[in-house]
């Protein structure tokens, strides 16, 4: 349906589902004990949220939260609007945010701050994707399925204007469906 769109496959599905369950099994060794709030950035980390819980062993609840990204650019303004906020108080939690991928840093720095000024007991950021190469803010991630080059990839719940978020796989969208 996309594939005329796409250049490579990044990550494909084996290798994702074996990461996701790799990070499920780590936060369940690091919160053993706890219950923590997982809270989904929406939309891009919609697969992403859906398939770790499965493999988290824990008592855990899930929020979300969805922010102003880049519309149909593709590099972030650094301006972050709260479209959603969450449906519950996060007072004393062990909050883990659940991002489909860091770039700038800039959306994740704002929401670590935000989330903060709410009295959580703890706070962790968890992305499938990091991309370091573009950071412009020292946000701390503390579990990151996979580092990528600095492309700009769609699928596995993220978009490219909306569209793409269906495909079971991380690819590069080919640079000609942006610039035109
Ligand atoms: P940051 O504020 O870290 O620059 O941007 C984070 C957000 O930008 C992500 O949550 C995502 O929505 C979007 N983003 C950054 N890089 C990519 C990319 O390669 N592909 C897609 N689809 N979105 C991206």
């Amino acid at each position: 349906m996309f594939e005329q769109d796409i250049s490579e496959i990044l990550i494909g599905e084996d290798e994702l589902k074996d990461k996701v369950k790799e990070l499920g099994r780590i936060i369940t060794r690091d919160y053993a004990g706890k219950e923590p709030v997982l809270i989904g950035v929406l939309k891009g980390a919609i697969m992403f949220i859906s398939d770790l819980i499965r493999y988290i062993d824990l008592p855990i609840t899930i929020d979300f939260m969805a922010i102003s990204s880049y519309g149909a650019s593709t590099r972030s303004s650094g301006v972050v609007k709260i479209i959603k906020d969450l449906d519950h108080s996060i007072q004393d939690k062990d909050v883990i945010i659940i991002e489909d991928i860091i770039d700038s840093g800039l959306t994740l720095s704002y929401l670590r701050k935000n989330l903060m000024e709410r009295g959580p007991r703890s706070i962790k950021i968890c992305t499938l994707l990091d991309k370091p190469e573009r950071r412009m803010t020292d946000v701390k991630v503390d579990y990151v399925g996979f580092t990528i080059p600095d492309k700009f990839v769609v699928g596995y719940g993220l978009d490219y204007a909306e569209k793409y978020r269906n495909l079971p796989y991380i690819g590069v969208l080919k640079p000609e469906i942006y610039n035109d």
